[in-house]
């Protein structure tokens, strides 16, 4: 296919934990081009997880110019580029040579497990949940970069001297694609270093010194949609303006038009993650929730709370892969949909603790409720059904802490095309369950941010109009099943967390 050289198109980069993605989006938001490519994930103990940040540069260089020449687009046609990205992983590099002094230290690596467990022994935490709005974890950059600084020979010295520069991904892909010239990143991705002060909305001195980080590695934080600069014209054979950058959940949101107080969407993939826009208002949680920065196409701030779910769609890999009852993912429906209920059953999938609103790290998987008549079905259906019952118990979290009621769902991700599970949350939440025609959400949250900053689309109301509803998930469960369905599910995840103390004692 060629496109219409005479149109203009938006890309969104979109670099992910496993992949570099990039889709082309015309002005309608629909997917003109899409290429994509995965990544080395590399492990050097067991709990460290690194990804090469050249690998992540030329992963993602390599599919833009894969989606562009797929449709025999030239850099003159794309009005504006946006970037969202895996949040928190740390690269640390030469402002000279652009070289990186180690690899990048993904998210997902726990080596500096144990600075979160001292800072949390001095009671630390309390000061960085009220200025950044986050749960101490080694998941955010700050110890990250503090680990890089002291491990890597000479790194602290040239860090002091101004020599070396820290960036989340949004940050080294702009600065690679400007070559050098251009050192920002927004908002959303500042807010999860855990060293930026949501409410003043500027990197924290004391949390710096806290961390031992020079300040002058840091990059200059900007709105997620505003023009940062231009490509530099080797890059694409032309100059593209950047214009929008956000963290993928935060792309997510706003892909999914969650542009007002109160609208939330839940991610179905192998985890569920769910972000709820809070407007103006940074809550604190009483729930175990996180406070972020959403991205938003205004100088105001934007906040959301954010509640995850460790385990879902790899439930359903489990089902697949360990229990072999399915062959595929998607046959957990046909499966499901078999019997009329779970029999009784209950599956909690706390095969690595439970997260928000339990916040317990070492219960472990539980099924009870089984009785002659549980067969197959009922043990699939029940699998499918905890992942509406966890999104269920984040949401209660969620509206505990802002007093909002949920009517309505967004939904995307994997899973989030298993219809008999969209009917079931809708179900037990009380709440429509929207699914979008687009569910490359975080990629059109991208592109949307960028394309708004260009002047591409004139406003939110453009963009919202092209938002479609591609199935809508009515609640139809009547009140007192819902009721008993969830008091089952309370009593079984009482019995996953009794199962911890047993072992304690
Ligand atoms: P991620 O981005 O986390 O890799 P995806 O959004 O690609 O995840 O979703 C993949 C996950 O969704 C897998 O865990 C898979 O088991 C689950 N999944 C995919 N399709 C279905 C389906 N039809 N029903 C239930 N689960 C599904």
């Amino acid at each position: 296919m060629r496109v219409d050289a005479k149109q203009q198109y938006i890309m969104a980069l979109d670099q992910g934990t496993t992949s570099s993605r990039c889709i082309l989006f015309d002005r309608e938001g629909s997917v003109v081009s899409m290429a994509q490519k995965e990544f080395r994930q590399i492990y050097p103990k067991a709990g460290w997880v690194e990804h090469d940040p050249m690998e992540i540069w030329s992963s993602q260089i390599a599919v833009a110019i894969e989606a562009m020449t797929k449709v025999g687009l030239e850099a003159k046609s794309v009005a504006a580029l946006g970037i969202t990205n895996q949040r928190e992983t740390a690269i640390v590099w030469d402002k000279n040579t652009g070289v990186p002094v180690y690899n990048a230290i993904c998210w997902q690596c726990h080596r500096t497990a144990d600075r979160i467990e001292a800072l949390k022994q001095e009671g630390y935490d309390e000061t960085i949940r009220r200025k950044t709005g986050l749960v101490p974890d080694a998941y955010f950059s700050a110890t990250k970069i503090a680990w890089i600084l002291d491990h890597v020979a000479g790194a602290r010295a040239r860090a002091e001297a101004g020599e070396l520069l820290f960036g989340t991904v949004d940050t080294w892909l702009i600065w690679n694609l400007t070559k050098g010239r251009i050192f920002v990143t927004d908002y959303t991705n500042a807010s999860r270093t855990m060293l930026f002060n949501i409410h003043e909305r500027r990197w924290d001195d004391e949390l710096l010194e806290k961390f031992c980080i020079p300040r002058a590695m840091l990059a200059q934080v900007k709105p997620s949609s505003c023009v940062y600069g231009r490509t530099d014209a080797a890059v694409f054979g032309g100059e593209i303006a950047i214009a929008g950058a956000a963290g993928d959940q935060q792309a997510a949101l706003f892909g999914q038009c969650c542009f007002e107080e109160g609208d939330i969407k839940n991610t179905y993939g192998t985890g569920c993650f769910l972000l709820m826009n809070t407007g103006e208002r940074a809550i604190l949680s009483k729930n175990g929730l996180i406070t972020t920065i959403a991205a938003s196409d205004s100088e105001e701030p934007v906040y959301a709370l954010e509640g995850s779910v460790f385990v879902a769609g790899a439930a359903i890999q489990w089902l697949r892969d360990e229990m072999r009852m399915v062959r595929s993912s998607a046959q957990s429906e046909e499966y499901a949909k078999t019997v009329a209920d779970t029999n009784g059953v209950y599956v909690v999938p706390a095969f690595t603790g439970l997260g928000a609103p339990f916040w317990n790290q070492y219960c472990r998987g539980t099924v009870v409720g089984i009785t002659r008549g549980c067969s197959k079905e009922h043990f699939i259906r029940a699998t499918l059904e905890s992942l509406a019952y966890q999104t269920y118990s984040v949401i209660r979290a969620m509206e505990a802490d802002t007093g909002i009621v949920i009517e309505q769902l967004r939904v995307d991700g994997g899973a989030s095309a298993n219809d008999f599970l969209m009917q079931f949350q809708a179900d037990i939440l009380k709440a429509e369950a929207l699914r979008p025609d687009c569910v490359e959400t975080t990629a059109l949250g991208a592109a949307y941010l960028a394309g708004l900053a260009a002047g591409y689309w004139r406003d939110k109301a453009e963009i919202r109009a092209h938002w479609q509803v591609s199935k809508r998930f009515m609640p139809q469960m009547d009140e007192e099943r819902r009721r008993s369905c969830l008091r089952g599910w309370d009593k079984a995840v009482k019995c996953a967390l009794l199962w911890q103390e047993e072992e304690q004692a």
